[in-house]
């Protein structure tokens, strides 16, 4: 049934091995397609295709591979890139352990003479020692070198194979030949040779312990879920797997437990705490009939649910996995660095070669020495991971924290998209108000034609079958007063304008003035009234009986407390905020003026708004809509990052390249914020991985030589080459104590 795999990938070492492996899998039989991740080192394969072909895909490739099963907690690819870091340590400390004592030894002059003939032996013993220890601590490198090597590529580990493989061998040639090359260059670098596999082991597995670190938003995510549920079977309660737990069973929550999958509740009742998942702080209750999600909290009470939606289909689960593949995103300008990436070990390759031609026929003497040692260091300092990681990373680590404020972004290009926003419109209703509106007051127009409740019971009737949420607010209204709705006939919805229909056969008709001007009533003797409502920011909405104004109802739809704030915060982000609504112009206004927006556009029919939204991008605004996601959809898609916002549980990501968990417009800045920020980060990441590159290559070639008479210790190359993508992580990682600008609550 799954037909998209998720395996985790080891013994990836740089950017180039992405293309490898993405291509290895490409090429297995049924697979449609294959998306590999640098930043969590997995991969995502779609396709009709068994897992076993997939695994042998890869291994053939070079790398280790495991499938990743069921609801994945991502535990078992903990457990892999903990056994990874501690294999690196380990090769690192045994590298170190040869490495160190020789370089004493050199430099002290412990050991005798190359010239020396009876000292032979021993160098001979060393040689066989640095080469166990190259071994044991380099394997890797070399398999992978020469895996690469048949399949007529060069990676990563070709550079760092030749370039100890190189000081091994030459050393080796000085102490069996002292006489091939001139007595100056008769010197030995094995320490160098296992020192450069120190410091890179070292560098990788600090990387793999700081990468951990990068995805930690969603292991917090997937914590939420209990490992177990206390299922109803036979008239018995067991408490099982969460895996096991079936669709359709009956489950047991108690107070203070979490609820495991998701559900309708059948029996009892509870007081939810959804803020996880909705940012929703305060506690809902939940009876009978009522759905219950996956990873919420049950505070107090007690209730039987039926499970509807299990294992990879709960709202949790579904969360987990957008954030999952948005973190594994690529942005579009990634594609150019993986084609920088690919090119770069081969014309590292040529620049060594380059360089030891250069030395041997114009450099000084011992150009035997020189020669190697600089086109040692040339292989060992390159390091295309840092260019390959640049991005990942960051993205991997900005969506995660995006996650964690309550932003679900799509992908990289969304995010890439959200950082060069500088307009924002926002639907009024349900986003800057609570979209909870309320009727304050009926003023009544007919000279007390009515009995008393007479004109709210013709009004709820009206809107007993309309879904607005004006229309919940009239009927909500007649309730609490006890009046009840009548039957309507001929019932009519005209969107973005009201409702009419027919009561005991005369024509009704509830709505704004457009709706009334439009079914011929003259709406000039109310004015007046029409103009104090909205002045005040309330909606007056008219209700007509019989072709005359009877009634002006006066409903209001309360500011959000935070609105005002999330303004001013765009507008220090240097973006412009524009208010959309359906709304009449004064009402509006008076909201756009209470909360400082810039700009209003008024009385638009739910069906224009995506034009609107056009005409901004037509005049040069990158445009970012805020909207519900419902009735929006349109607008959302016309814009260039559209934000669902208040979607909650119930995830309407797919018209959305930004999903807001909670209801909350403050959330957009967060999101705003943070993909700026990650924009940043990658930059300073790739300005950071060229310059190194740009700097350290012509450095190692030995270019300060002629003016300053260094050269670079090969040792040191092997350090920096470890330093310069451990940089890269760790920068990615300041993204995880980013603050958005309006505190979140
Ligand atoms: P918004 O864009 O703010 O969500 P809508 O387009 O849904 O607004 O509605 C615009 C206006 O149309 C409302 O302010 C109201 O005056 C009128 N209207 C729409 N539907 C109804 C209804 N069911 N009952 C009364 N008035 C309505
Ligand atoms: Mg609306």
């Amino acid at each position: 049934m799954s037909d998209s795999l998720r395996i985790s990938i080891s013994g990836m070492m740089c950017a180039g091995c992405v293309a490898t492996v993405e291509n290895a899998l490409t090429a297995v039989p049924g697979v449609s397609e294959a998306s590999v991740s640098f930043a969590d080192h997995s991969a995502t394969v779609s396709g009709d295709v068994a897992p076993e072909a997939v695994i042998q895909a890869v291994t053939d490739a070079g790398y280790q591979a495991a499938l990743m099963t069921g609801l994945d907690d991502g535990s078992e690819q903990q457990a892999q890139q903990q056994q990874e870091y501690r294999d690196l340590l380990r090769k690192s400390l045994i590298a170190a352990a040869a490495g160190v004592p020789l370089m004493l030894a050199g430099w002290f002059g412990w050991l005798p003479d190359l010239n020396q003939p009876g000292a032979r032996p021993l160098w001979l013993a060393i040689a066989a020692l640095v080469a166990a220890v190259m071994y044991a601590a380099g394997r890797q490198y070399y398999a992978g070198a020469w895996k690469n090597f048949k399949r007529h590529n060069a990676n990563m580990d070709t550079l760092i194979a030749l370039g100890t493989g190189a000081a091994w061998i030459y050393s080796l040639l000085v102490v069996l030949f002292p006489h091939i090359v001139p007595g100056f260059s008769r010197h030995a670098y094995f320490e160098a040779a296992v020192l450069i596999l120190a410091f890179i082991n070292f560098g990788s597995a600090l990387e793999i312990k700081v990468r951990g670190k990068t995805s930690q938003a969603i292991k917090r995510l997937i914590g939420l879920q209990p490992k177990t549920a206390r299922v109803l079977r036979d008239g018995a309660e067991t408490d099982v797997p969460i895996e096991d737990v079936g669709l359709d069973e009956t489950i047991r929550v108690r107070p203070g437990e979490k609820i495991p999958v998701d559900g309708e509740i059948i029996d009892g009742e509870g007081v939810v705490d959804e803020s996880m998942l909705t940012g929703e702080p305060i506690p809902a209750s939940r009876r009978q009939g009522d759905t219950v999600v996956a990873g919420t909290i049950n505070q107090s009470g007690s209730f039987l649910f039926r499970s509807t939606r299990i294992g990879r289909d709960t709202t949790l689960a579904r969360i987990v996995e957008m954030v999952r593949d948005a973190q594994s995103s690529k942005p579009p300008m990634q594609r150019l660095v993986d084609r920088i990436a690919a090119v770069f070990v081969p014309a590292v390759l040529i620049i060594a070669v380059v360089t030891a031609l250069i030395w041997f026929n114009f450099g000084p003497v011992p150009k035997f020495s020189f020669m190697l040692v600089t086109a040692m260091t040339v292989l060992v300092i390159a390091c295309p991971c840092a260019l390959g990681l640049a991005t990942p990373i960051s993205i991997m680590a900005g969506v995660g924290k995006a996650a964690e404020l309550g932003a679900l972004i799509r992908n990289g290009e969304a995010m890439q998209k959200a950082a060069r926003l500088d307009t924002i419109v926002f639907d009024k209703t349900g986003t800057l108000t609570q979209g909870r509106p309320s009727l304050r007051k009926i003023h009544d127009m007919s000279n007390a034609e009515y009995a008393d409740g007479r004109l709210l019971s013709i009004a709820a009737s009206l809107e007993v079958g309309s879904e607005h949420p004006l229309a919940a607010a009239i009927v909500q209204a007649a309730k609490g007063q006890g009046v009840e709705p009548g039957p309507v006939e001929e019932f009519q919805t005209i969107p973005g304008q009201g409702v009419s229909a027919k009561i005991d056969g005369v024509s009704v008709a509830l709505g704004n003035a457009r709706l009334l001007a439009s079914l011929g009533v003259d709406v000039t003797p109310v004015q007046d009234v029409l103009a104090d409502i909205a002045s005040s920011g309330a909606i007056p909405i008219l209700l007509a009986v019989d072709g005359r104004v009877a009634a002006v109802l006066e409903l209001a739809d309360a500011i959000r407390e935070e609105s005002a704030a999330t303004v001013k915060a765009l507008h220090d982000d240097g973006v412009k905020v524009v208010m959309l609504t359906g709304d009449n112009d004064a009402t509006a206004a008076a909201v756009a003026d209470k909360l400082a927006i810039d700009e209003v556009i008024a009385n638009v029919l739910p069906g224009e708004k995506a034009n609107k939204i056009k005409q901004l991008q037509q005049d040069g605004a990158v445009v970012g809509m805020v909207g519900d996601g419902i009735n929006d959809a349109p607008a959302l898609a016309q814009s260039d990052v559209g934000f669902a916002i208040g979607t909650g549980t119930d995830i309407a990501i797919e018209s959305a390249d930004i999903a807001l968990m909670g209801s909350s417009p403050k959330a957009v800045v967060s999101a705003i914020g943070i993909s700026r920020a990650t924009q940043r980060n990658i930059w300073q990441n790739l300005a950071g991985a060229f310059l190194y590159n740009i700097i350290g290559i012509p450095v190692a070639a030995g270019a300060l030589y002629p003016f300053f008479g260094v050269l670079l210790n090969p040792m040191l190359a092997g350090a920096a080459m470890a330093a310069s993508s451990l940089t890269v992580v760790t920068n990615a990682n300041r993204l995880r104590w980013y603050k958005p600008p309006v505190e979140v609550a």
